[in-house]
């Protein structure tokens, strides 16, 4: 099988696509044919050796894919089944899905919904799950569109962008902040009702309290934007933590906790349970409009990966990119 490999010398990682031989799979009792992975941000930190995600050499990255079963020992998949899988740290702590092949555990696969092509599928991929978890959150938290407008942060990233095209499905008022003016146009096809500048929420005004402003957040960029968030938020208001592609301190008063009833609702898409998964895929089907997948989307080949890891961390994806591993 042709997959991505990471190597570890001197201290520094480094890939190259190389002709892996099956039986170096790790253990599992599903094998999967993959069709299609995505770069998210965390396999940029991967692909850079960053962060400490992963512990053994060689590598094979890749936190997500969608494929076929090719062979199953597990009673939950036979030969042929369309499977998903996002998240259980594949791609980190054991080879994931920058290759043809993966083998994981049976427990860790989600039936490709039914209605979506596979390659939608990884359009949505972990950004896109963990989108519609924080819109779920959210609506446990109680809110509805009446609430007021809400704040999607890092909105033009993936993460962002999902977000911004559900909730906008809704009926909720987006506010799409972003660091790219350029994209000022997508976020609105997109469904944001106004898009801000990250600059005008990157720092916190010093004051506990600010006026309020947001229903409530999804956040992807967490650090000093998620303290300058905090005292903006409405009474009872909620943000959706997801992220740190801007930092992971995050420096704040209770203030809002106390006095507003603010709550952050912590998002967790790796070892999210299965059943809240399935419903999240079966209203990714529902609530994200199949004609915004176009915009959002780009392709690439398994050869780019090496090239658009830096990309993703610099913040210079637009919504995301699918990985087609046979190409
Ligand atoms: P992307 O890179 O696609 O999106 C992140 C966006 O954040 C960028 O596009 C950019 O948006 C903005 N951004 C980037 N750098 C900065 C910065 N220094 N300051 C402020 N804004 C910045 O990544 P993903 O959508 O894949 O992931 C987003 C975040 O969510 C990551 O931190 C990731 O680790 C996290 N994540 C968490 C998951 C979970 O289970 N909790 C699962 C998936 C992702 P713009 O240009 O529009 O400002």
């Amino acid at each position: 099988m042709r997959a991505l490999v990471l190597r570890e010398a001197a201290g520094k990682v480094a890939g190259a696509i190389e002709e892996v031989p099956e039986s170096q799979l790790p253990p599992g009792d599903v094998t999967v044919a993959v069709q299609y992975s995505t770069l998210n941000y965390k396999d940029g930190l991967i692909l850079g050796g960053l962060g400490r995600l992963v512990r053994q050499y060689p590598h094979v990255p890749g936190v997500d894919f969608v494929g076929t079963v090719e062979a199953s020992d597990s009673p939950q998949w036979k030969k042929g089944d369309a499977v998903v899988l996002t998240g259980w740290r594949v791609g980190e702590m054991q080879w994931g899905g920058y290759a043809q092949k993966a083998r994981v555990s049976g427990d860790w696969l989600v039936p490709l919904p039914a209605g979506l092509e596979p390659k939608n599928a990884m359009a949505i991929g972990t950004a896109g799950l963990t989108a519609m978890l924080a819109v779920m959150a959210l609506e446990r938290h109680g809110l509805t569109p009446a609430g007021g407008e809400i704040l999607v942060t890092g909105a033009a990233g993936g993460l962002g962008s999902v977000a911004t095209a559900i909730l906008a499905k809704l009926g909720y008022s987006v506010g799409a902040s972003t660091g790219r003016a350029a994209l000022h146009d997508y976020l609105t096809w997109l469904g944001a009702a106004t898009v801000i500048d990250r600059a005008a929420i990157a720092t916190p005004s010093g004051k506990p309290l600010d006026a309020e402003r947001w229903a409530a957040c999804i956040d992807s960029v967490g650090g000093s934007t998620l303290a300058a968030i905090l005292p903006q938020m409405k009474h009872r208001g909620a943000v959706a933590s997801c992220g740190l592609a801007g930092g992971m301190k995050l420096e704040t008063t209770v203030i809002p906790f106390l006095l507003r009833g603010v709550s952050i609702l912590g998002i967790d898409s790796v070892a999210c349970p299965m059943a809240e998964r399935k419903q999240a895929w079966a209203r990714l089907v529902r609530d994200l409009p199949a004609d915004k997948f176009e915009a959002m989307v780009q392709m690439a080949g398994l050869s780019d990966v090496l090239r658009l890891g830096p990309e993703i961390l610099a913040g210079r994806v637009r919504g995301r990119i699918v990985i087609d591993v046979n190409r």
